[in-house]
């Protein structure tokens, strides 16, 4: 049985969850970033009991909860932090992990990044891919460097703005923005918050997420049209659009100083028909399912593309054109029912539906998130 020889392309959580899979089925794996400062900015991360799945898979389950929040379930509560209502987040018993979770995600890109340098993976940075050229049995790469190489599989997992997209699939949609913004800002974690919170009944759609033991993050999604705000100039109108909220949120409010690092980022999400790949290269996390942030999957889903990868690259004998179909059949309705539901709730958030339109399809969305992948 011959073992694909595989390039990845991108160095998010989507592509070193990729690596780390195939090379445990005993894949040879290249691995590049674009990025010659390969790093992950300071925000925080939901992760969901999937995600938790997930991580478990890629053998990192206890390094992530030494350093993550862990937990169940989700409170909502009005926009003065009054409980309105307790959402469970279940998981199977037997997929043996905590069914909610939040961490920093350079901690997060950390372990990963670990365990892949534990499997003896190098990552190759301040590196893209410049053209393909399919072979009879294989594709040709020519990187940015000039150099070439031989591969049997490429995967594209360079994120939402994918190059290897643009080469592939030249007509694809392109990311557009969605008409809202997200704010985070990390703070400390007082004792009140135990869980994942959300603060809906305002004007944007607020919630917090610990972090660790003595952290969390606070997001924010602001309904816009499009605009440039100065990176450094933040805090006053991330306080300023907290302003009707009470309770911890307001607290959190009048203790952001104009200094504090303040991440804001336009969502932006497209569907892609499928298939996500063309000839022997393939698409995998936000570079073939971007998604908005309102079910906090994304990440998620990009790591379960790199478990399903290579236990389909198994089942399949190592054989590419028997891998790649298979591999689509098992992803593209998980990965729509995300990208969907999550649009779905943007909409709502900015028509300022009931709280029990949204959080009815939040419960439908992760009821069925808990079936196996
Ligand atoms: C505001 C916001 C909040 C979010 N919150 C959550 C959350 O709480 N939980 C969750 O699960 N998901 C969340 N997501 C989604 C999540 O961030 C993404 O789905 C996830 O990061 C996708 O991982 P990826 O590996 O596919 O891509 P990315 O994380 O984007 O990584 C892409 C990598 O490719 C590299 N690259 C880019 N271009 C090239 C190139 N041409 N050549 C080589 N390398 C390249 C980049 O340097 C980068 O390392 C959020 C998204 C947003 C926008």
């Amino acid at each position: 049985m011959k073992k694909s020889k595989t390039l990845i392309v991108g160095g998010g959580v989507g592509g070193l969850s990729t690596a780390i899979m195939l090379q445990r089925v005993g894949v040879a794996v290249d691995f590049i970033d674009i990025d010659p400062h390969w790093g992950a900015l300071g925000a925080g991360i939901t992760l969901t009991g999937p995600s938790l799945r997930a991580l478990r898979e890629l053998g990192v389950l206890d390094e992530v909860m030494a350093q993550a929040y862990t937990g169940e379930g989700i409170r909502v509560c009005d926009t003065q932090g009054n409980t309105l209502k307790l959402l469970d987040t279940p998981m199977p018993a037997d997929a043996g992990v905590p069914g909610s979770g939040g961490m920093v995600r350079p901690a997060l890109h950390a372990v990963l990044h670990q365990k892949m340098v534990n499997a003896g993976i190098q990552m190759r940075l301040g590196l893209t891919v410049d053209a393909f050229k399919e072979l009879a049995d294989a594709i040709e790469v020519t990187f940015s460097d000039g150099s070439t190489g031989i591969y049997d599989l490429v995967v594209g997992s360079d994120g939402v703005n994918s190059k290897v997209r643009k080469l592939i699939i030249p007509d694809a949609p392109a990311p557009e923005y969605t008409g809202q913004y997200a704010w985070r800002v990390t703070v400390p974690r007082p004792k009140e918050i135990d869980r994942r919170t959300y603060f809906l009944g305002g004007p944007h759609k607020v919630g917090i997420t610990p972090t660790s033991d003595n952290e969390m993050y606070l997001f924010l999604l602001e309904k816009s049209p499009k605009i440039w705000r100065e990176a450094n100039a933040l805090a006053a109108p991330l306080r300023a659009l907290l302003k009707d909220y009470g309770g911890i949120v307001g607290q959190i409010r009048d203790n952001i100083k104009d200094d504090d690092y303040i991440n804001f980022r336009p969502l932006e999400g497209f569907i892609l028909p499928a298939p996500w790949y063309r000839g022997r290269v393939l698409l995998v996390g936000d570079a073939a399912h971007p998604t908005t942030p309102q079910l906090a999957s994304g990440a998620g889903m990009a790591m379960e593309d790199g478990i399903v990868l290579a236990d389909e690259l198994v089942k399949a004998q190592f054989d590419v054109a028997t891998l790649l179909p298979a591999y689509m059949a098992r992803r593209e309705p998980r990965c729509r029912l995300i990208v969907g539901s999550s649009m779905e709730l943007g909409r709502l958030e900015q028509a300022h539906a009931s709280i029990e339109t949204m959080t009815a399809v939040v419960e439908r969305t992760l009821a069925l998130l808990m079936e196996p992948i």
